[in-house]
């Protein structure tokens, strides 16, 4: 930073990694082969970057802050298997940057700026036909969140969302003083193996329809928050009370004890009984 002249901005979520382990527990976790494709989001200053251009066959890096662009180029000039962008990732066409930059596939590999980490990852999921394999770190709640089980405080609709589509392991935690200037909050990486098929087959958008209303209000049992929120044509409290009934998920429980396949069997049952009061 001294070199280039540079204060780091706060608003594009720039913390800088100064710590060797975090990093290496990052490039193990995304499992590099010389033939890979990585995306990077936010390459900052290049630390992770360089580490990426020497064990992966070709890195894309978008980076939004203009004014690091030159000196990433200087810091990457070694490498000839790098791409920088001067782009906002959440713009970003996945499909273009397949067919521009990569033959095939690509895995992303990211110190995330944490203000938007959950469009990131939503945008990571719904591209999970291009990425295999996603290595984020972020901030340590969101992490707790994506591995969470049900009935723990930080189960919820992310965490249903994202496991939905993908496998999450918590690869380690990371502390404030890993970063230049320290955040104000912890982190973790994270290593989401991204599924091709859902982890339950069903009608996706009835089942998160199915979800929210459950997690609508969450002091209330599944039956009354059901009973209250869920708008599905054909579907009334005595419908919801059978469903209950007949999957055997006991109607006093609360939404965020329910695991995926609880609230799949708990549509598919919902399905079978509308219309027929
Ligand atoms: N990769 C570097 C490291 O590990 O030291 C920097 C990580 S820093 C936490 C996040 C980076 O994301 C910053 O360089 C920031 O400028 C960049 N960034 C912020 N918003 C962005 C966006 N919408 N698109 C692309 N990059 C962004």
């Amino acid at each position: 930073m001294r070199r280039y002249n540079l204060r780091p901005n706060k608003r594009l979520g720039q913390h800088f990694l100064v710590d060797s382990r975090p990093l290496y527990a990052m490039l193990q976790a995304a499992e590099l082969l010389p033939e890979d494709g990585v995306l990077e989001i936010g390459p900052g200053l290049g630390v992770l970057t360089r580490e990426l251009c020497s064990r992966a066959g070709k890195v894309v890096a978008v980076e939004k802050d203009r004014q690091l662009i030159p000196i990433l180029e200087d810091l990457t000039k070694d490498f000839k298997n790098i791409c920088i962008l001067d782009a906002d990732v959440l713009k970003l066409d996945m499909e273009e940057l397949r067919e521009e930059h990569f033959g095939g596939s690509f895995k992303v590999v990211a110190n995330l700026p944490y203000y938007i980490t959950s469009p990131i990852i939503m945008k990571i999921i719904e591209n999970r036909h291009l990425i295999p394999l996603a290595v984020l770190m972020v901030q340590k709640e969101v992490a707790q969140r994506l591995v969470a089980s049900p009935g723990s405080k930080d189960y919820g609709i992310l965490t249903i969302a994202v496991n939905m589509y993908a496998e999450v392991k918590l690869v380690c935690n990371v502390g404030k003083s890993s970063f230049l200037p320290p955040p104000k909050v912890e982190s973790a990486v994270v290593k989401i193996l991204l599924r091709q098929k859902p982890r339950v087959e069903v009608d996706e958008e009835l089942f998160f329809k199915v979800v929210e209303a459950a997690f609508g209000e969450r002091r209330k049992t599944l039956k009354n928050s059901l009973s209250r929120r869920l708008d599905i044509p054909g579907i009334d409290p005595e419908v919801i009370a059978k469903a209950l009934e007949v999957t055997g998920i006991d109607p006093m429980r609360r939404g965020e004890t329910l695991s995926i396949e609880e609230y799949a069997q708990l549509l598919e049952a919902l399905k079978k009984y509308a219309g027929e009061t």
